[in-house]
């Protein structure tokens, strides 16, 4: 690893300013899942029982850069001091007199957090006189929240560079578990991608066929890539005006030696929707008033061989639409073969970005992951081999 966690910080006595994801579904202003808060406790506790002071800075929402009541944190101190287990201070801006008094108050070992960061303008410009005025609350700077580190934002980029900089816990590790999957994996290394369009994945599969051994693909893409190697898909999802970006990836794999794996069989049905009527064929067979919606048996059996002699698997999309039962059987099959492999030590198994973790989380099979990232946009940029800002930053020269 080439940048700090916090085995290597002094923090006793130390005021630590902790980048961390708070952006929390909530529903009439109560948090309706509280994974994220459960995710920074680590790295809390560890500052606070080696005497250090925890600021934590965070966003909800998009205030842009305007103080927005219906997007302040304050809604959620109550869950944070539930989950912690503890007093948790606030203040009511994250920069200026109110948390400076905040944190001049704070004794070692007690947790503070500050007002929504985006309520400033010069939070998600990077602005540096923004970032001088949060680093004046902090000795140290501990990123703990990977999911925002695409955004070369002031508290995720700008502080990294005025304060020492270390990964929480957290970020640490994502960070390892991103990097045994795909930058120094166990092979052979296979990638599902499934999800609906081949246009919002060109990158993610130019990338992923430059680095490993089979590409499964799922999903509305799937048809995308059987049209354009001429099977007629019917009514099916299928971007028609990226049938040469599939033919390019398949041309990119085979000269990387990456081996594509499509659907052999399909279920198909003349509505979408729960329930349809529905039958089960080849991709050549596919009637005109038909679509695909999910992937067969026979492409589920295939798909588990494929597992089954695998070291390491990255996981990006369901394979059909597994909102609509039964469609969402090859995704749960493949999910759970995955998730028992991984269970018995055979296999190291990375999942993450949009909708995977509701479609794993629906197969039952999310717990037998190794690794579950919540991290959405930032997971999928690390797919497509984009250095992230606030990981590049936390790096050290
Ligand atoms: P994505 O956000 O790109 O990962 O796409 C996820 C969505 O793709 C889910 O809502 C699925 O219902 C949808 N999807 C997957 N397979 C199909 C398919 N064969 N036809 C239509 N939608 C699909």
């Amino acid at each position: 690893m080439t940048f700090k966690t916090l085995d290597e910080a002094d923090l006793s006595g130390k005021r630590v300013l902790v980048r961390v994801d708070f952006n929390l579904p909530m529903e009439d202003g109560a948090v309706t899942d509280d994974t994220r808060i459960r995710a920074a406790q680590p790295t809390v506790d560890d500052i606070t029982s080696r005497g250090g002071k925890a600021i934590l800075i965070a966003h909800m929402g998009r205030p842009k850069g305007k103080r927005d009541e219906a997007q302040s944190l304050k809604q959620i101190l109550s869950a944070v001091e539930a989950v912690f287990g503890r007093p948790v201070a606030f203040a009511d801006d994250c920069i200026g007199t109110s948390a400076e008094k905040a944190v001049a108050a704070l004794k070692d070992g007690e947790v503070l957090l500050l007002e929504n960061l985006r309520f400033h303008a010069g939070e998600e410009k990077d602005d540096p006189d923004f970032t001088a005025q949060l680093a004046k609350l902090g000795d140290i700077f501990v990123n703990d929240a990977f999911s925002v580190a695409h955004r070369a934002a002031s508290s995720v980029v700008g502080l990294a560079k005025a304060l020492p900089a270390y990964a929480g816990r957290s970020m640490q590790k994502e960070l390892e578990a991103l990097s045994a999957a795909l930058t120094a994996p166990q092979r052979p290394v296979a990638a599902v991608v499934g999800g609906a369009k081949v246009s919002t994945k060109i990158e993610l599969l130019g990338n992923l066929v430059g680095k490993v051994d089979t590409l499964i693909i799922g999903g509305g893409m799937a048809n995308t890539f059987l049209a354009a190697r001429g099977a007629d898909v019917g009514k099916s999802l299928c971007e028609r005006d990226h049938l040469d970006t599939a033919r390019e990836i398949e041309t990119k794999a085979k000269a990387a030696g990456c081996a594509i794996v499509l659907p052999v069989d399909a279920v198909v049905a003349k509505e979408f929707k729960a329930n349809a009527a529905h039958r089960t064929v080849t991709p050549d067979a596919v009637g005109m008033d038909e679509m695909i919606l999910d992937a067969g048996p026979d492409s589920v059996a295939e798909i588990s061989k494929v597992l089954e002699s695998t070291k390491t698997l990255v996981w990006n999309g369901p394979f059909g639409a597994f909102e609509l039962e039964p469609f969402d059987a090859a995704t749960n099959a493949v999910a759970r073969k995955a998730a028992e492999l991984t269970t018995s030590g055979a296999l190291l198994s990375v999942a993450g970005g949009g909708d995977t973790v509701a479609a794993l989380n629906h197969a039952g099979a999310a717990d037998g992951f190794t690794y579950i990232s919540t991290a959405g946009g930032a997971f999928l940029e690390w797919l497509e081999g984009k250095p992230l800002p606030g990981v590049e930053a936390l790096k050290q020269p």
